[in-house]
């Protein structure tokens, strides 16, 4: 981040911390529920951790919040650590919410012995009847006077599984009319007799999330713990747990979430996406996930480079993603190397060119943009093809393109002329008849003729053939997530384009699959990860320009 740049509140926050000397260094955290897949909403949260704690010197954990044994996973687990890594972070520790249980539950039981939490025999839904309402306080619960001693006794038998799920539950005793509806009463401890993927069969209860974040954060030593608006009335209760245990005073702060155009953030409806087959799974490169963004040729510079660009706010807000397509294309525009590839061809043949044995071999820069960049052979031949939208044959006025007696430079190669247009007996275009103009050669070009259009083509004798698979958006509207009904109904079925057969120039023969490709006048392409046998599918990273320009607005507010 430049030094100029203002600093974002939370910034300010941190900084003035320092200064005062409330803390030396500071510790942040990421931490995900290992139930799915990250998505680009999670690429904002880990920049804004790991990029405070890289600013102002600390460090961040890795804190994997599975008090949830029923949805989370070790699939989940590997691919978050493959994604952060990616994105070009390093966290300090690898840690488990589920390591601090035994620790929870000794906080759980001085509370106990406080006097400030009771078992309940209250179901959940009696529980959530007694609450009130927030201009009506709530009700006591019967048990909510119980001695210590029977709260701790029964608490232990909820741990050593005496009870059924659901028969009791743990609860603070705070105060059921507060303003803030989660102080009154809320649950600590429920009894769930479910597997957890690290901890086995030891556990018939699980810590709520409000009891095990915070405690977290404190065990270790968070001292700017970052989260999303919707924690904002969980604070209260945040800094009631930790005052109460009397442990290390971790604080929260709330920005607003990242929400993008024309997709849908949530797991749970990403899940859904994957498990009813409207894509192929979690990194299907139309997905919102960072697999799936990798899949299809993001790079983490351009993530990066996004979330600094959008940066954090207070408020709810709409990102258009053509602010995240822009920034792929900028860097794309720095590292793509640049390859011809037609892929709809019209066979051209140059008629006054030598039907010698040698292929004459012409040089193309990989990257005019990189100085350092290296440059590749591309054989030229008496057979071409070029794009059959290229050719017109009878063009209205300013056509730069090609037309019967009209001229254009090939790429890297000759000034070409159309000579004659040769028909199938149906009338169809079959080729075209072209002259070549020798002295014209790119680089020593001593023809003194000027042409406006250039076209990319490839030699057919020596074309490799490949599949492309041109994206779409997923979603036809622009916030599917608030729109009525299902949000599957707003599913573009034209999301995906596949061309079986494209021609290349042979150097995309050795594609490499990290590799960055701009087929020019085409768009950014990547060899699709997935495709390890032997054939070339590449994915359509991005266009070569904003198509949805028009269309949107950079950032909207939520009403
Ligand atoms: P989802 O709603 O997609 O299931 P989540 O918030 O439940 O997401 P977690 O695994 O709990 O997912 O999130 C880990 C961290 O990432 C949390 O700190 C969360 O606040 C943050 N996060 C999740 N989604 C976004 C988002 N869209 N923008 C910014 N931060 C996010
Ligand atoms: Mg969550």
């Amino acid at each position: 981040m430049s030094e100029e740049k203002h600093l974002n509140f939370i910034e300010e926050i941190i900084k003035e911390d320092l200064e005062s000397g409330k803390y030396s260094s500071i510790v942040t955290r990421f931490p995900p529920e290992p139930n799915g897949y990250l998505h680009i909403g999670h690429a904002k949260s880990i920049c804004l951790n790991f990029g405070l704690a890289q600013k102002f010197g600390g460090y961040t954990n890795l804190r994997f919040d599975d008090t949830n044994p029923v949805t989370e996973d070790v699939e989940y687990v590997d691919s978050i650590k493959e994604d952060i890594k990616w994105l070009g972070f390093q966290w300090q520790n690898e840690l488990y919410a589920s390591d601090y249980f035994n620790i929870l539950y000794s906080f759980a039981v001085e509370l106990i012995k406080k006097n400030l939490a009771y078992v309940d025999d209250l179901t959940p839904d009696e529980i959530a009847a007694s609450k009130g309402t927030p201009t009506e306080p709530g009700k006591d619960s019967p048990n909510r006077n119980r001695s210590i001693e029977e709260n701790l006794r029964l608490f232990e038998e909820m741990r050593d599984g005496k009870y059924g799920d659901g028969a009791k539950v743990l609860r603070a005793k705070i105060d059921m009319a507060s303003m803030n509806m989660h102080m009154r009463d809320p649950i600590m401890y429920r009894i769930k007799k479910a597997a957890h993927h690290r901890t086995g069969d030891a556990w018939n209860i699980y810590p709520m999330y409000d009891f095990a974040h915070g405690q977290s954060d404190s065990i270790e030593k968070v001292t700017h713990s970052i989260c999303t608006l919707e924690f904002i009335p969980h604070r209260e209760l945040y800094d009631w747990f930790i005052d109460k245990l009397e442990i290390f005073p971790s604080h929260q702060y709330e920005f607003a979430r990242l929400n993008l155009t024309y997709t849908v953030m949530s797991k749970r409806k990403l899940l859904q996406l994957v498990q009813d087959k409207y894509v192929e799974s979690w990194d299907d490169p139309r997905m919102p996930t960072l697999s799936a963004m990798r899949r299809r040729g993001y790079t983490p510079e351009a993530i990066r480079d996004f979330c600094d660009r959008i940066g954090v706010a207070k408020r709810e807000n709409l990102i258009d993603v053509g602010l995240l397509e822009f920034c792929v294309r900028e860097h794309l525009n720095k590292v793509a190397l640049r390859r011809m590839v037609v892929f709809d061809p019209l066979k051209v043949v140059i008629t006054n060119y030598p039907d010698s044995m040698e292929v004459e071999m012409l040089t193309g820069e990989d990257n005019p943009e990189d100085a350092e960049s290296d440059s590749r052979e591309i054989p030229f031949g008496k057979e071409l093809y070029i794009e059959q939208e290229d050719f017109m044959e009878n063009p209205p006025k300013k056509y730069f393109r090609l037309f019967p007696g009209g001229m254009v430079r090939l790429k890297h190669a000759y000034i070409i002329k159309c000579e004659e247009v040769i028909k199938d007996e149906n009338g169809n275009i079959k080729e075209l008849h072209c002259t070549y103009i020798p002295e014209s050669k790119s680089g020593s070009d001593t023809s003194g003729i000027h042409v406006k259009g250039t076209l990319h083509w490839v030699a057919v004798q020596n074309a490799v053939t490949a599949e492309i698979r041109l994206y779409d958006r997923l979603f036809k509207v622009e916030n599917p997530g608030s729109e009525e009904g299902d949000f599957k109904d707003y599913i573009n079925m034209d999301s995906l384009q596949i061309v079986k057969t494209v021609y290349a120039e042979p150097a995309l023969k050795n594609a490499k699959f990290n590799e960055r490709y701009q087929f020019l006048r085409k768009g950014y392409f990547t060899l699709d990860a997935k495709e390890t046998y032997n054939r070339l599918v590449f994915n359509r990273t991005v266009t070569l320009k904003d198509t949805w320009a028009k269309e949107s607005k950079k950032v909207q507010p939520i009403s």
